[in-house]
């Protein structure tokens, strides 16, 4: 049986650390900050790049492999971008026993590596756009790192793309970050706020970052995924013009947006209780386990099992069944709750007698009496898709239950302790950097729904709730991961 696991109540940053070890989805390793992510945490990785890997290729993206290594030279022709990632990097020095003439940096992020070869593909006007994703690995020296959410060496899917105008790659930016919020809101459950970042969070080498922005069951704010406008910044750092339809040379315009393994820790957080994981079914590798309760006649009993098996199987949800006589239902009822399998199925003589069976779901733990007849198949896809709806109405009941807009300083210091706060912000980095070094909260996101800024009417004028000083609109506020 796994280690018992803090409750939230008692020591969230604990109860995470338990659950992710508890139910086998990573551990860390013996690299400073790196992970090792165990075959259950891996699962949800394989489910989620294939929803989004889907997704990118029904926007026209196709996928490639750039260098894991950087010329140091690269990384240093963007000016922010060098400055914003330098001290985060991980840099080769010696190769085959010999020292370098030129140091390798280990790519925390591929810009510059793509931009020199966008530089050799693009000449004229009929070369763009070019829609260009990556799967891959990436290093950043993190400080302070946390299983999944900020951890040394992460994987990621990184989006590079190239366009003719800026029109279009404002286009792009904004066409990116809205399939992360389909992916968040419909995969994994999670309701998120989607807008811009503020200058001084925005992504180093950027004209202006957006982001799905997200509130864990603490109160506090992750950001679970980012869209980047890059205007022309790497085209120039890389002389990357094209010849227009006007025959005017002119550099190329360009979007990168990613989502990392961050997500896995997003998920947990969102939805997950002391009983352990609690998954999303359309996440979910193992949908339902049916657990036969082995007594009178085993054989009959698992022969049952297995047929229901099949029969949702056959159905399309993926299902197994447990039947090993080595541990008590009891222990195996405990053990699919940690490792968050959506519906569990339990199986006595009894209930073959009376032709039913017992359905648990995992979000509620309520049970239902099912027949054992050709409507199961379909009841139990009922209760999956319920799950599914009612992970996400209760973290979007949760999020607006923990949103206050608030009107004084006073007010702001207490209440960003959990939760999101809405507040007037004179619009100057000063003042934002300000209210982080007295609160640690930030500026999480600019949201950019026409209804959520209704609903807190972020567009009417007032004061700046640090400064005083006229305000033109509110923004969000939280502590964040
Ligand atoms: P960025 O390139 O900084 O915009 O980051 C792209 C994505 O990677 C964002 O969605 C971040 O949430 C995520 N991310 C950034 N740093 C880390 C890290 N150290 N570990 C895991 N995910 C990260």
């Amino acid at each position: 049986m796994a280690d018992k696991i803090t409750s939230r109540q008692q020591d969230y940053s604990q109860w995470y650390i338990d659950l992710v070890r508890s139910a086998k989805l990573a551990d860390y390793s013996d690299v400073r900050g790196c992970m090792v992510i165990r075959p259950n945490g891996y699962a949800i990785w394989e489910k989620m790049q294939a929803a989004l890997d889907g997704m990118f290729k029904a926007t026209g993206h196709v996928n490639a492999y750039f260098p894991l290594f950087i010329p140091e030279s690269f990384i240093a022709k963007e000016a922010e971008h060098i400055e914003g990632f330098a001290p985060e990097c991980a840099v080769v020095t010696h190769g085959g026993g010999e020292e370098l003439s030129e140091k390798l940096y280990v790519r925390p992020t591929s810009e510059t590596i793509i931009w020199s070869s966008y530089k050799k593909w693009i000449q004229s006007y009929r070369d763009l756009p070019i829609l260009i994703n990556q799967w891959a690995n990436v290093v950043r020296w993190e400080m302070r790192t946390r299983l999944f959410l900020r951890t040394t060496e992460f994987l990621w899917q990184e989006g590079h793309t190239a366009h003719a105008t800026p029109e279009e790659a404002q286009e792009e930016v904004i066409r990116m970050i809205n399939v992360y919020r389909t992916f968040a809101e419909e995969y994994m459950a999670m309701p998120v706020i989607v807008g811009k970042k503020s200058d001084s969070e925005k992504f180093a080498g950027a004209d202006a970052t957006y982001c799905i922005e997200a509130m864990m069951q603490d109160g506090k704010a992750l950001q679970a995924g980012t869209s980047h406008n890059l205007g022309q910044n790497f085209a120039k750092a890389f002389d990357c013009q094209f010849q227009s339809k006007e025959g005017v040379l002119e550099y190329v315009w360009a979007t990168s947006w990613g989502v990392s393994t961050r997500l896995i820790g997003a998920l947990i957080m969102a939805h997950s209780d002391d009983k352990g994981l609690v998954l999303p079914p359309k996440l979910a590798t193992r949908q339902v386990v049916i657990i036969p309760i082995l007594k009178g006649n085993k054989d009959e009993v698992r022969a049952h099992a297995r047929f229901i098996a099949r029969a949702l199987n056959h159905h399309g949800i993926p299902t197994f069944v447990d039947d090993s006589e080595n541990n008590s239902p009891g222990w195996k009822f405990a053990e699919y709750e940690l490792q968050g399998i959506p519906v569990r199925i339990e199986l006595g003589p009894r209930d073959i007698e009376q032709g039913k069976c017992v359905a648990a779901r995992r979000d509620t733990l309520e049970k239902t009496e099912l027949l054992l007849d050709d409507t199961l198949p379909a009841n139990i896809e009922e209760i999956l898709n319920n799950i599914q709806q009612n992970l996400y109405d209760r973290a979007l009941l949760f999020r607006q239950e923990n949103t206050v807009e608030v009107s004084s300083w006073e007010e702001f210091k207490a209440k960003v302790e959990k939760g999101f706060v809405i507040a007037h912000w004179d619009g100057t980095a000063e003042t934002e950097a300000q209210i982080k070094e007295e609160t640690k909260a930030t500026i999480r996101v600019m949201p950019m729904d026409a209804e959520y800024r209704q609903q807190y009417s972020m567009d009417e004028p007032g004061t700046c709730i640090r400064s005083g000083n006229p305000a033109t609109q509110k923004v969000v506020f939280a502590k964040a991961y």
